[in-house]
């Protein structure tokens, strides 16, 4: 199989690599793509020797092309290069891994294609989830979900019409036990440094709010087509049930491991069979024990917004997604104390009405107007 991984530099990308590098026989790389960090991505090049590398933030520049070559991948410049690798007949499968809503249009390009979709980019299912499935289904695409929880849910799911609710889990992130009051003045490098996973600077503060748990309830409910009702989610500190389906019956499945996006990745990659994928097993006895509780919403309000764009539907979930990124972005360079990152994100979605989101144009839009609100939001936090 010909696989194209987008977002190649990026925690999902270097551990995706790291899982083919396993499985030379069944995966040969057609494209490696990243946004601007050529170096990094030239040394993947001449590790994995893929036929195509992308540079999607950069201008076409002949001198960087070269050293490229030299390396024997053949570079191509600019976001409109991740459509055509995304699409392209030789590629099989493509491994959705950019940060953020930048991983859209690749996405949805790739879905419309009928490729095989491992899908890591959830923004791309919270702005545009009923577009993306759509789009899946007349293109005949699969998507697999690379998301942990997701994933999970996925190998547990066995009859759909019986599920009586998914419960995702949640580490809590680095601040669960925190005092309330010392989480004004948490800083970026705090709220980066996660208790069981390491993963880039924008999910890693995803997880410390929990908006990234509000976005797997909308990433859930759109990939699984069960509504919100059914989605509950529950703090798991040792981050080794990754999720769990709850059927009529009362039978709760769940899956287990330790936490190593490896994991999930080589699923998502040889679905339905299973490779290995590196990780170390699990050892049951030496576990002390796995704890559940619910999260306090006083301390998570990022997870309650989640549940209300979701209800609001049509733009909603793109514009609380869009306010979101605009907050991290200012939390990380210092412009915004870490709880203005909420209060930033629901003024947003008070400030933007929820409009239809029935095609990108219209997603692009709601995303775009929900950037300047939001920043205006920051400037006026920093007032
Ligand atoms: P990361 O920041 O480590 O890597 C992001 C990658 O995207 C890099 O290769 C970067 O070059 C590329 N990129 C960034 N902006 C781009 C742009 N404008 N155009 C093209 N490429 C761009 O992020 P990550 O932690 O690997 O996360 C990637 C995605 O996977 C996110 O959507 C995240 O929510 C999801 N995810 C990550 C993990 C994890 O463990 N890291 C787990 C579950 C889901
Ligand atoms: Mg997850």
């Amino acid at each position: 199989m010909n696989l194209a991984i987008l977002g190649a530099t990026g925690s999902i990308g270097t551990s995706t690599l790291d899982v083919v590098a396993r499985h030379r026989d069944r995966y040969r790389l057609f494209a490696l793509a990243a946004h601007s960090s050529a170096d990094a991505l030239l040394a993947l090049c001449r590790l994995h020797r893929p036929r195509y590398a992308v540079l999607a933030g950069v201008a076409p520049d002949a001198r960087i092309a070269a050293a490229f070559s030299e390396a024997g991948s053949e570079l191509l410049f600019g976001t409109e290069a991740l459509e055509h690798i995304a699409t392209d007949s030789r590629c099989d499968v493509v491994m959705a891994a950019i940060v953020g809503a930048a991983g859209l249009a690749s996405t949805l390009a790739a879905a419309r294609a009928g490729k095989r979709v491992l899908l890591a980019n959830k923004e791309a299912l919270v702005m545009a989830g009923p577009l993306l499935m759509r789009a899946a289904a007349e293109g005949g695409a699969t998507i697999v979900p690379v998301d942990s929880e997701h994933n999970a849910v996925f190998q547990c799911l066995s009859d759909a019409r019986a599920v009586r609710r998914i419960v995702l889990t949640a580490s809590g992130g680095p601040f669960r036990a925190a005092p309330l009051d010392s989480l004004e003045s948490v800083t970026p490098a705090q709220a980066c440094a996660h208790p069981n996973w390491v993963m880039g600077r924008k999910i890693s503060v995803d997880s410390a709010t929990m908006m990234n748990k509000g976005l797997e309830v909308i990433e859930a409910r759109w990939l699984f087509d069960v509504p919100a009702s059914a989605i509950e989610v529950v703090i798991h500190p040792q981050s080794i049930v990754h999720s769990l389906v709850e059927y009529i019956d009362g039978s709760l499945i769940a899956q287990l491991s330790n936490p190593d996006m490896r994991v999930p990745i080589a699923y998502a990659l040889a679905y339905p069979e299973r490779i290995a994928s590196g990780a170390r097993p699990l050892d049951l006895a030496a576990l002390k024990e796995l704890s559940f509780e619910r999260p306090d919403e006083r301390r998570f309000p990022c997870l309650r917004l989640a549940y209300r764009a979701l209800e609001r539907g049509g733009s909603a979930p793109a514009v609380l997604n869009a306010a979101n990124e605009v907050a991290v972005d200012a939390f990380l360079a210092g412009r915004l104390a870490f709880t203005g990152i909420s209060r930033v994100i629901a003024d947003t979605l008070d400030a933007v009405p929820a409009a239809a989101a029935t095609d990108l144009d219209a997603v692009m839009a709601a995303d775009a107007q929900a950037r300047r609100a939001a920043g205006a939001g920051v400037l006026a936090e920093a007032a």
